[in-house]
């Protein structure tokens, strides 16, 4: 802009100087073209006058000191005297404009352009009283001829113009500019450059309030899906149509141990080269949407890629990462379940089996049939307890058909387990000794007696013949403790970590003539777990054992 303001300027000026200038040389020529003209009336009107008075009009005319060219010319044309040249030799002026003027009107006047020699001739005629005409004729320079003459002033007047317009240009075009360059568009409206500017201005400030609102929607867009991808649990990528990473939360990063600035716009497979995100991607461009399995440490994680498509074309790709360990994890254990269910219910089915048998068969003898009875009874005791402790485990589980929560007197709980235990503890020889504080706990009665029930019945089982079974019950600030230990047989510290497995029994072959699931400590943690309660167990080996049950205290 400021080199096209430059050169307008410039130009302009330049245009104009010329202009002026060729205008006064021409008005200067028109004013000397007069005063030549003048001059050779006066002179005319000298001579005029002396030939009238001469005796001898050719010495007169011949004495003239003039410069100028005078010649006499008969009525007819005939020239009679030429000062420059022989008249004799000279042809017939009558045709000559100023001379034909002359003859009419008394005086005439011409000019005519020598090219060959870039002069001008000016024609002065007048009639004489006689009918002669006497002419006077003065060469100038022409037009062409002064510029000749003028051309170095010129030039150098030119130099001037020209250095004049450039500087004049330039700070017309700086001063021009600078203001403009000087707008603030921060605040169009403030400007007080050029009133013709305010048209622009004014719809500069309007773009400037569109592009400030549409910034501050797109800001509260992009804001509310940060917000709802960072607090998502599933890893999230947005790819674009080349599979770079136009986003990616927290939860997805974490997973592939990576930092989301850093990874933005690099390809996803910079961030993950596994087979199962190929896999998706791939599936998700050949079908829009696809899914596979990824695995990472112990973890496990399904990758569900799915195309986003605008107008039919495809503009990208959302690639969601969901943590399915757990998932894995339970059915892992539903099978394990099942299989231990079956083998546990096996066992008794099979003893069962074989008692009714032999006595169907008759071969039992009398008094066999009643101890046969009796094992029959007692395996279907073990069943029966299986199913009971398989059905509360499921229904912990599934948390259905559970009451609600309800304060509830543990200590009450604690007193009457220890009184219906009494008779196996007495056929046991344990002692059960109870100390327990008053304590309330959020829970729901029959979950309560069962884990206190579990707890006194392993500490009696897993006793030795005049050991001891504790109960106490502690309140703290912020927890109602219940510990149950007994100083019996003790677990080592390599099965300590799975006695709450689901059918974890520590020596199944020494334990065989001690009644049990392999459930009771399970459905322990589990019930603690849904009451909010922690299970913590410490044992030795030959010593005794001590669990505690830590319930949190209610407000
Ligand atoms: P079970 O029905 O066999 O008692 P549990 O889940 O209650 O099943 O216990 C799992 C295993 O942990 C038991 O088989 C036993 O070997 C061990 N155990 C549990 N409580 C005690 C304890 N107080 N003393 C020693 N061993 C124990």
């Amino acid at each position: 802009m400021r080199k096209r303001i430059f050169w307008n300027i410039f130009l302009s000026s330049l245009i104009a100087a010329l202009l002026l200038g060729s205008v006064i040389l021409l008005a200067q020529y028109r004013i000397f073209e007069n005063l030549v003209f003048s001059e050779l009336a006066s002179e005319s009107r000298y001579v005029q006058s002396g030939l009238a008075s001469a005796a001898d009009e050719h010495a007169y005319l011949t004495s003239l000191p003039s410069s100028n060219r005078v010649t006499l010319i008969d009525a007819n044309g005939t020239v009679l005297y030429d000062n420059s040249s022989d008249a004799t030799k000279l042809a017939n002026h009558a045709d000559r404009p100023e001379v034909a003027a002359a003859k009419s009107v008394g005086v005439g006047t011409s000019s005519r352009f020598s090219e060959t020699q870039l002069i001008k001739n000016f024609y002065y005629a007048r009639l004489l009283s006689d009918g002669r005409i006497l002419r006077v004729a003065s060469s100038q320079k022409s037009v062409f001829g002064m510029i000749g003459t003028l051309l170095p002033t010129m030039l150098a007047v030119l130099l001037a113009i020209v250095v004049i317009s450039v500087l004049f240009a330039r700070y017309a075009a700086k001063t021009i500019v600078q203001p403009i360059n000087a707008l603030d568009l921060e605040n169009p409206l403030g400007n007080v450059a050029y009133d013709e500017l305010a048209p622009l201005l004014t719809s500069m400030e309007h773009q400037r309030r569109e592009i400030i609102s549409r910034i501050a929607a797109l800001s509260e867009k992009q804001r509310e899906f940060t917000a709802v991808t960072e607090n998502m649990r599933e890893g999230f990528i947005l790819l674009d149509s080349t599979d770079r990473m136009l986003a990616i939360n927290s939860s997805a990063a974490f997973i592939f141990g990576a930092e989301p600035k850093q990874v933005i716009g690099a390809h996803v497979l910079m961030l993950n080269r596994s087979v199962a995100i190929q896999q998706a991607l791939e599936k998700a461009k050949a079908a829009g949407s696809g899914q596979a399995t990824l695995v990472r440490g112990t973890n496990t994680y399904q990758v569900l890629a799915s195309q986003v498509t605008d107008h039919c074309t495809q503009t990208g790709t959302v690639i969601l990462i969901l943590d399915i360990s757990d998932r894995i994890a339970a059915e892992q254990m539903r099978r394990e379940f099942s299989a231990n269910v079956s083998h546990e219910l096996k066992t008794p089915l099979t003893s069962i089996l074989g008692y009714a048998e032999i006595m169907r068969d008759g071969v039992a003898k009398a008094e066999d049939t009643h101890r046969f009875a009796g094992k029959i009874h007692a395996e279907a005791m073990q069943l029966m307890s299986l199913i009971e402790d398989i059905i509360r485990l499921s229904q912990l589980d599934e948390k259905t058909s559970l009451p609600e929560l309800t304060i509830v007197d543990l200590k009450d709980i604690c007193e009457d387990v220890c009184q219906r235990m009494l008779p196996q503890a007495e056929k046991a020889g344990v002692t059960l000794n109870a100390n327990c504080a008053n304590a309330s706990v959020r829970g729901i009665p029959k979950i309560l007696e069962e884990i206190v029930l579990n707890l006194v019945d392993n500490a009696i089982k897993y006793n030795t013949s005049n050991g001891k079974v504790g109960i106490t019950l502690k309140t703290t600030d912020t927890s109602v403790d219940l510990t149950v230990s007994d100083t019996g047989i003790g677990i080592s510290d390599d099965h300590i970590s799975r006695v709450f497995e689901r059918f974890y029994r520590v020596d199944r072959s020494r334990n065989k003539q001690i009644s049990g699931t392999g459930l009771g400590l399970s459905i322990v943690k589990h019930s603690a777990e849904l009451l909010g309660a922690t299970v913590q167990l410490q044992s030795k080996l030959g010593i005794g054992t001590t669990v505690n049950v830590s319930f949190p205290a209610i407000d």
